[in-house]
């Protein structure tokens, strides 16, 4: 009988296309274990939306192989240290893993590869970042070049099925409950638009078969926060329950001119596995050090401006529209992430950081590399990023990308202004009773915010 081997589960918390999987199966009775490391001060791994998801995906990973005769094994610790305890409780020398890139996994791997004889499979990216080089050998910093080497080597491997049959130790060892960690929210349970979502394999690849239908429309789709015209397939990549090979291969299968809009997205996501590779302080620090200099508003006003930044009452209604959405249902369109991030660095001059911090507690797809890059982008301070001064106007976005329905869904008190009034309700005279007065107004933040920004030398 061979020695039972562990399979140590992170954000890949699927069973199809999971290399780590099939490697463990072939080998002996497998363990498999999530370890919830989630008291390591100041870091990224976590946030609060996401614990919602958490539960609901563990959740249904364990009744998925549950059905295969397996027990999945939770605990709570440093996972590197879990792990290493668990594999020697059940007498296995062998853990297998996908690899991630994030900094934590990155030195966890490490700790726990002087401990075990640990297997890391690839799965997470198209590619692994670091295959990913110039002509010289070294690494990308725009995403342009980035996306062109990239597509030299796709096709990513074709996408493996989960093992029909996983053997199991005839002793599973001690799990922790699910329901003991609380990564609900209870008192108030603020979760609950979140039925929107159906964590889980099942409800991504349910996803998936949503969209492939809408790919011919995307380019244009994606644009338009009032149709569902993207895949939100955010969280379910971001939780590994789908992998972007998996993805890849679908998607391929449409006309290439339609395709074709939608891969060069999802390869942001490996550019941002890319960047914090290299990066690994890129969701704490400048990208570009000239911006430390930089003087962001703080204090009693600032606090204020950013309260109402956060709860959708700035007076600009797209702005207002996207902060609701995300507290509602913990995502917000693309277009309109942008939309806000920008108002609250530019027009508020409040440090990205204090906004990447906010989007990354009330996103169900929180991803250290996908937000630290983006935000990085928005404000101007990143790598590859916009320059600061190109601010983006929300009420020039507003009615180019919004007929008004995505307001007037999310920002209920305008639901009767009519189309003459719904982008900027104040500034034509209409504003009902209770909605706010814009924070600033256009002109006076973008003097105020090219100032601040003639002192970044
Ligand atoms: P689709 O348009 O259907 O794209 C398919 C997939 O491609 C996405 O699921 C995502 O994995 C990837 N993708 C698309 N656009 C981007 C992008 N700009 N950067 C990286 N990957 C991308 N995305 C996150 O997954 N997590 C975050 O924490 C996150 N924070 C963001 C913060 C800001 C300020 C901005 C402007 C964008 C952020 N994004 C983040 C990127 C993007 O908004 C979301 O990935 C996208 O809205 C998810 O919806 P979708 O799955 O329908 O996207």
């Amino acid at each position: 009988m061979a020695d039972p081997v562990v399979l140590w589960f992170r954000q890949d918390l699927r069973l199809a296309d999971q290399a780590a999987l099939v490697a463990a199966a072939g080998e002996g009775p497998v363990v498999p274990v999530y370890v919830l490391d989630d008291e390591a001060p100041g870091d990224w791994r976590i946030g609060g939306a996401q614990r919602w998801w958490l539960h609901h995906s563990l959740a249904a990973l364990a009744a998925a192989l549950d059905e295969k005769g397996v027990r999945l094994i939770l605990r709570r610790g440093d996972a590197a240290d879990e792990v290493a305890k668990l594999a020697d409780e059940v007498g296995a020398t062998r853990v297998h893993a996908l690899h991630h890139y994030e900094p934590w996994w990155q030195s966890a791997e490490t700790a726990l590869g002087k401990r075990v004889d640990l297997c890391l499979h690839e799965g997470t990216r198209l590619a692994p970042p670091d295959r990913i080089r110039t002509g010289s050998g070294g690494r990308y910093r725009m995403f342009t070049a980035f996306w062109r080497a990239l597509k030299e080597q796709m096709p990513p491997p074709r996408p493996v099925p989960a093992p029909d049959r996983i053997g199991t130790v005839a002793r599973p060892p001690k799990s922790d409950r699910l329901a003991d960690w609380d990564l609900l929210p209870t008192k108030p349970d603020w979760a609950g638009g979140f039925s929107v979502w159906t964590p889980g394999e099942a409800g991504a690849l349910e996803a998936l078969d949503d969209f492939l239908p809408k790919i011919d429309d995307y380019d244009v789709a994606r644009n338009l926060p009032s149709q569902e015209g993207t895949s939100r397939f955010s969280p379910h990549l971001h939780h590994g329950e789908l992998s972007p090979a998996t993805v890849w291969h679908a998607v391929s299968k449409a006309d290439a001119r339609h395709a074709e809009p939608f891969l060069r997205e999802l390869a942001w996501r490996d550019f941002t596995g890319n960047i914090i590779d290299q990066f690994a302080d890129y969701a704490d620090s400048n990208g570009r050090a000239a911006y430390d200099k930089m003087p962001w508003r703080a204090g009693k006003e600032a606090d204020a401006d950013f309260t109402a930044w956060t709860k959708g009452r700035t007076g600009y209604p797209i702005v207002d529209a996207g902060m609701r959405q995300l507290w509602a249902t913990g995502w917000m369109h693309n277009r309109v992430r942008m939309i806000a991030a920008s108002f609250v660095i530019k027009h508020l001059l409040i440090d990205w950081r204090r906004g990447e911090a906010w989007y990354w507690d009330a996103l169900v797809d929180a991803d250290f590399g996908n937000n630290a890059v983006n935000w990085q982008w928005v404000a101007g301070t990143g790598i590859d990023s916009n320059p600061f001064g190109r601010m983006m106007a929300p009420l020039v976005q507003s009615p180019k990308f919004d007929a008004g329905d995505y307001i007037r869904e999310w920002v209920p008190e305008l639901a009767d202004v009519g189309d003459d009034a719904i982008h900027d309700p104040h500034g034509a005279g209409k504003a009902p009773a209770g909605y706010p007065a814009p924070l600033i107004g256009h002109r006076e933040a973008r003097a105020r915010a090219l100032d601040a920004a003639a002192k970044v030398r």
